[in-house]
């Protein structure tokens, strides 16, 4: 069986940007499977934790890929380079295992799937996706969100 790529957030690893994790147990049973690999685009491109919450202005990670938006953090730090790197470094684990599917957090400006935040730090949410999520769909992998994948098991 093809290993699953998945947010390493969902494995209860401490990576999220505050500190904290989102511990989906079905997810971590994956993994302790040896069915799923665990990874954090945003630690893998080279960023701290905890860092500063970030969100996509000017568009979703498609536009991000295209240069057409950037990421920025609450302060308005242009952190574009770092989630673009970490998702080209996510896509390198994915490729080196033959991932043919990836769960990624939802919402999260570098995995969420269907659902992003609108760049306004208001915890307004608009459809689009991640950055490291639409690197991964634009090669060949399919991906879900945690729901979507809970939802088809
Ligand atoms: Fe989780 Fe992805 Fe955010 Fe890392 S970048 S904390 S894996 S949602």
């Amino acid at each position: 069986m093809k290993k699953k790529l998945v947010s390493a957030c969902f494995a209860g690893i401490h990576c999220r940007y505050d500190g904290k994790h989102n511990r989906v147990e079905q997810i971590q049973e994956l993994i302790k499977r040896g069915e799923a690999v665990p990874v954090c685009p945003e630690q893998l491109g080279g960023l701290s934790t905890p860092r500063k919450p970030a969100e996509i202005v000017g568009g979703d990670g498609h536009d991000v890929l295209d240069g057409k938006a950037k990421v920025v953090t609450v302060d308005g730090e242009d952190v574009t380079e770092a989630f673009v790197r970490g998702a080209y470094e996510a896509l390198r684990v994915a490729q080196m295992l033959g991932v043919e599917e990836a769960i990624l957090k939802e919402k999260s400006p570098s995995c969420g799937n269907c659902i992003v935040y609108d760049g306004t730090f208001q915890g307004v949410k608009k459809a689009g996706q991640g950055v490291t999520a639409a690197l991964l769909k634009r090669h060949g992998i399919n991906v879900v969100s945690e729901e979507e994948w809970k939802q088809e098991s």
